[in-house]
C-alpha cells in the first residue's frame, strides 16, 4: 500500500514525516533524483504520472502532490488560514505565494483533490503539537481509518 501525507505547503508534511521514524519519500526529491519532470523557468515541474509508475508499491510518500502519485490512503494535513499565513511568511515566501497557498487552504483544494483519488484521513494541525499529529497518524494508518470534513475555514472569506 502507498500511504501519502499531503496538504497545502506549510501544513507540516515534512516536519511530521521527519518525526515518524520510518522512511518517507519526498515526492519532489524522488522526482528530481530520477529526473521525472522538467525545469520550467527555474521551477521543477514534477511529472506525477512518471512518479506514480516509478514509486515502490509499498511506501510512504509526502508532499503536496502525494495524493496524485498513486496513494491508496492519504493523510491530509490542515492548518487554520491565519496561522498558515504566519508560517509561510516566516518561511520567506513572497506575498503572492503566501496568498495563493492561503487561498488554496481556505477552499479545501488539496482535501477535495485527495478525496477524489484515495481514502483520506484529515487532521487539523492548528492546535496540535507535531508529536500529537504523528501519534494520530500512526493510529489512523494502523486501522485505515477514514475521516474528513473536520475543518471549516468559511469564516475566513
Ligand atoms: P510542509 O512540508 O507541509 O510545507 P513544513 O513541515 O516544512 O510544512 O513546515 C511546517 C511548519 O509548521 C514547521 O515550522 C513546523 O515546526 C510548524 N508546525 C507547528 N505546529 C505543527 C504541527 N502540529 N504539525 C506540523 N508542523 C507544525
Ligand atoms: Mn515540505
Amino acid at each position: 500500500m502507498r500511504i501519502g501525507i499531503t496538504g497545502t505547503p506549510g501544513t507540516g508534511k515534512t516536519t511530521v514525516a521527519d518525526t515518524l521514524e520510518r522512511e518517507v519519500i519526498s515526492v519532489k526529491e524522488f522526482a528530481k533524483e530520477k529526473e521525472l519532470g522538467e525545469e520550467i523557468d527555474g521551477i521543477f515541474e514534477v511529472d506525477v504520472d512518471a512518479v506514480e509508475q516509478n514509486l515502490p508499491e509499498d511506501c510512504w510518500i509526502e508532499g503536496h502532490l502525494a495524493h496524485k502519485v498513486g496513494a491508496d490512503y492519504c493523510i491530509v494535513l490542515r492548518t487554520r488560514p491565519d496561522i498558515l499565513e504566519e508560517r509561510l511568511e516566516k518561511r520567506g515566501y513572497s506575498q503572492e505565494k503566501v496568498t495563493e497557498n492561503v487561498e488554496a487552504e481556505k477552499m479545501d483544494l488539496i482535501l477535495s483533490e485527495a478525496y477524489e483519488n484515495c481514502k483520506i484521513y484529515e487532521i487539523d494541525t492548528t492546535e496540535k503539537s507535531v508529536e500529537e499529529v504523528v501519534a494520530e497518524i500512526r493510529e489512523a494508518v494502523k486501522n485505515e481509518k477514514s475521516k474528513y470534513a473536520v475543518c471549516d475555514w468559511s469564516s475566513f472569506f
